[in-house]
């Protein structure tokens, strides 16, 4: 058995038409170990929800999706077919999205849209399908389970409805979930809680987990690694505590000096000056070059590949394996 549960070799997400192309996901590669959560940082537009649409198969045209190989389990998920790929998700992987209203149908009580998937994937009778599904909203810490099976999406909390989203993509024991921005529409306080379930699950479970995030903090509690993705590459890659104590790449200093500090009274917030560039503005040079502080000449000219800061931790910039001490306070902006 391989130690990685995903392997993903020069990924590409390319969305064409009549006058134009571009990839959203320009040729990356990162690996899921068994048991391990990954997170993928960014800001919006960076590529990190196009890329697990992309694993998952649910691109929609004119999005193609291309590459090397995205190895799951020993399986090629490039080489199979919509069926094939139906018949992956829901059982051996599944997703958690944003904003449950949308992913849960407004007619159908939770426990028969939970039920669903044991029907289809483990042909679960309804008595059985009944006591599972209460046995996981138990599991995921919704009170009166009998009763809330029977409920309606409309009739739970935003906390409850992620609660059913999690029991949902949990249901047959997927090998990997991923989580895009699972807890952003949330209040803070159940914020918390929502990320509390998803480590408890996850290591009870030994399921594998991508947490599609724009905030560094909540990367900080729950994940292994870390990927950072700027304008459809990835920039840095190491452990989490190695990056997040050592970051490297100017762009990544640049998200870790826009956090809140602790006890901070003031009420500015920093931010990094600019904006993600569109793909068609991405030149042949670094794509973070605009916003960089470092900026040098070679930067316009050649796009730098990850380089190795130690033997764990890469970094797409010129200067990486140089070292230097910079104060990531020089990169950013402030607003009130
Ligand atoms: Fe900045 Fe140049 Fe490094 Fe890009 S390669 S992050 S522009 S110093």
């Amino acid at each position: 058995m391989q130690s990685n549960i995903l392997e993903v070799k020069n990924l590409k997400t390319t969305f064409s038409s009549r006058k134009t192309s571009f990839n959203a996901v320009d040729g990356i590669s990162f690996q899921v170990g068994r048991g391990e959560t990954l997170g993928i940082v960014g800001e919006s537009g960076c590529g990190k929800s196009v890329t697990s649409l992309s694993i998952m198969g649910l691109v929609k045209s004119p999005g193609k999706v291309s590459g090397d190989t995205i190895d799951f389990n020993g399986v090629n998920l490039l080489d199979l077919s919509k069926k094939e790929m139906r018949n992956l998700r829901g059982s051996e992987m599944s997703m958690i999205f944003q904003e449950p209203m949308t992913s849960l149908n407004p007619v159908y009580s939770v426990g028969d849209q939970i039920g669903e998937s044991l029907k289809i994937h483990r042909k679960l009778k309804r008595k059985e399908r009944k006591e599972t599904v209460v046995d996981l909203l138990k599991q995921v810490g919704i009170p009166r389970a009998d009763e809330i099976y029977h409920s309606y999406p409309h009739q739970l909390s935003g906390g409850m409805r992620q609660r059913v989203m999690i029991a949902m993509a949990m249901a047959c024991d997927p090998k990997l979930i991923i989580a895009d921005e699972p807890t952003t529409a949330l209040d803070v306080t159940i914020q918390a809680q929502i990320l509390e379930l998803m480590k408890e699950l996850q290591r009870k479970k030994g399921m594998s987990m991508i947490l599609i995030t724009h905030d560094l903090g909540v990367v900080s509690e729950v994940c292994d690694r870390l990927v950072v993705m700027y304008a459809g590459k990835i920039v840095e890659t190491g452990p989490v505590k190695e990056v997040l104590s050592n970051p490297s790449h100017p762009y990544t200093k640049g998200l870790l000096a826009s956090l809140p500090k602790k006890g901070q009274k003031e009420k500015r917030l920093n931010f990094i000056p600019g904006q993600v560039p569109a793909p068609l503005n991405w030149g042949k040079g670094c794509r973070f070059a605009d916003r960089c502080p470092y900026v040098m000449s070679e930067c316009h000219n050649s796009m730098p590949p990850l380089l190795e800061v130690n033997k764990v931790h890469e970094s797409a910039c010129w200067l990486a394996s140089e070292g230097e001490e910079r104060d990531s306070n020089d990169l950013i902006g402030t607003a009130r």
